[in-house]
């Protein structure tokens, strides 16, 4: 059965299983996310794990004005509330999502304490965690796998790709391995696990990112963000890019529209996808590649090319 009015596994009628549709079934309306930089560092920076940092990062060009470590957790949760609450009406609530660099790279007291600032906050829901696959442990998972039998509790582990050449090659300072038992032991205590990954990383064919497609499929994620590379001035990939730009695929607009159509197609229907593509403030961008769209049209776009195409996600599956 094909056209409107079908209804997915996924339980709408979206052709894929979206974000703000698993939020509403499970809180009953929109909720918000709030990004926080509570003021973590990383091990891939500090020199525990690596210097330098992943090539392609610059945690600057991805947090909002609101977010600042020289306020608390909520001073940062009071204005993103004033914020937001401005510019969508009737919410249902708010997520605090951790989100500048490592957030739980510290000691689990000090976690504890940023953590439950959080969800004492009115209004607060849950908490999302950005964090490497690395900077976990069983006493933390223990300790988020007690919090989530009382709130949505989420972590989003950086994976960013499958293939342990590019996660060499880009300074991720560990390998693939280590994100799927990091995912697999979140997962396994029940707390939802979330994974971001980028496509058009140095050296990896659109074949090879294709099958990454089969590969996170059979991972236990519960959600799933996706951006195309982003440039960022002053970052060592924009050195390589420079050097040998030979070495990237660089999707034009078009192009990566056909590209995740046909990725979703053979993505895991249960995994809910929350985002398509990453949106870098132009200024910051070394390489302008696309006419600046904003993520909602993108997504009308990829919505409006699946029904074309009589395709949803998993059809390949
Ligand atoms: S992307 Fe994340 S892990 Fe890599 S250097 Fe930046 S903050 Fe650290």
């Amino acid at each position: 059965m094909s056209g409107r009015g079908r209804i997915y596994a996924w339980g709408h009628s979206r052709r894929f299983n979206s974000y703000s549709d698993y939020f509403r079934g499970k809180f009953g309306g929109r909720v918000q996310k709030l990004a926080l930089d509570a003021g973590f560092t990383c091990p891939n920076r500090d020199g525990s794990k690596g210097k330098g940092g992943c090539t392609f990062c610059n945690n600057d060009a991805f947090n909002p004005s609101y977010c600042h470590p020289s306020l608390s957790v909520s001073e940062q949760l009071k204005l993103g509330i004033d914020f937001l609450g401005r510019r969508y009406r009737g919410l249902s609530g708010y997520l605090a999502y951790f989100q500048a660099y490592s957030n739980t790279y510290a000691p689990l007291n000090k976690l504890i304490d940023l953590y439950e600032e959080a969800l004492s906050f009115p209004g607060i829901k849950g908490l999302i965690i950005g964090t490497r696959p690395d900077c976990i442990d069983n006493e933390k998972l223990d300790y988020f796998a007690g919090l989530s039998e009382k709130f949505y509790i989420a972590i989003e582990y950086g994976v960013e790709s499958c293939y342990d050449k590019t996660l060499a090659r880009i300074n991720r300072g560990h390998d693939f391995r280590v994100s799927t038992e990091a995912i697999r032991e979140t997962a396994g205590r029940g707390i939802k696990t979330g994974a971001h990954f980028i496509f058009g990383l140095p050296g990896e064919t659109i074949e090879e990112m294709l099958d990454e497609a089969r590969v996170i499929s059979q991972l236990p994620l519960s959600t799933v963000k996706f951006h195309q590379l982003q440039v960022i001035k002053g970052t060592p990939i924009e050195k390589e890019f420079r050097e040998d730009p030979s070495a990237f695929v660089f999707f034009s607009y078009e192009q990566y529209v056909e590209f995740f159509i046909t990725f979703l197609e053979r993505l895991n229907p249960s995994i809910v996808v929350e985002r398509f593509t990453g949106e870098a403030p132009p200024g910051l961008l070394a390489e302008k590649r696309w006419d600046m769209k904003r993520t909602e049209a993108i997504v009308r776009h990829v919505e409006q090319r699946l029904e074309e195409l009589e395709t949803w996600q998993g059809r390949l599956y």
